[in-house]
């Protein structure tokens, strides 16, 4: 990983609105980059592959895995998604890269880079979680009824993230400027600046 670019994992449960938020990050700051990761579920109406996500198949993504092209992948409600290392490590060259990614994902990111900075970002409750999902209307009752269940699996890692940052209803830029204050102080963190001590060395 380059010195002072930082790989920043979000998660959150399907509904805490992290498409909007993170929108509204790279609205507010040229600093950051989204890793656009590669999955085999079907595209929503008005996503675009290569944008959204690489729509592939699962004989594609099996290949990949075999390939260990990814950094990370998953399976969540019956599909594969997961993060493609080179795209990665090209954009940590000049941004703060983000991985919108679910839990189990970002705990093995953790693992395997333990300088990633870990952000959890939740609607104000779970009623909340359960009106905005259905009033997305882009899935089908099963589909919801399954992301629900999957958000308290979310829940269950949350000591294991750095920071909460909390999506209030018509909040995201509030929530997007926590991630970049968040962002800022990070870098400034002794464990990441070392090459400051060492100029006083020389
Ligand atoms: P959705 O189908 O709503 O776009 O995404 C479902 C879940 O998969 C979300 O929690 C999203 O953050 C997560 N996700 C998207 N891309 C990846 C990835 O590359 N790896 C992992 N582990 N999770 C991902």
């Amino acid at each position: 990983m380059k010195k002072n670019n930082l790989l920043i994992v979000v998660s959150g449960p399907a509904g805490s609105g992290k498409g909007t938020v993170l929108k509204e990050l790279l609205a507010m700051s040229d600093d950051f980059a989204i890793s656009v990761s590669a999955t085999t579920r079907q595209p929503r109406p008005g996503e675009v592959d290569g944008v959204n996500y690489f729509y592939i198949t699962r004989e594609e993504f099996e290949e990949n895995i075999k390939n260990d092209t990814l950094i990370e992948y998953t399976q969540y409600c019956g599909n594969y998604y997961g993060t493609i290392n080179s795209k990665v490590s090209e954009m940590l060259e000049s941004k703060n890269v983000i991985l919108e990614i679910e839990v189990e994902g970002a705990m093995n990111v953790k693992r395997k880079f333990p300088d990633a900075l870990l952000i959890l970002l939740l609607p104000p409750d779970y009623k909340t979680l359960e009106s905005r999902l259905r009033g997305r209307g882009t899935e089908t009752d099963e589909v919801i009824k399954a992301r629900l269940e999957q958000s308290k699996n979310e829940l269950a890692c949350f000591e294991e993230y750095d920071y909460v940052v909390i999506n209030e209803n018509e909040g995201a830029r509030d929530a997007a400027l926590d991630i970049l204050n968040i962002t800022k102080s990070e870098i400034k963190r002794t464990s990441r600046r070392l090459e400051v001590k060492e100029k006083f060395y020389e």
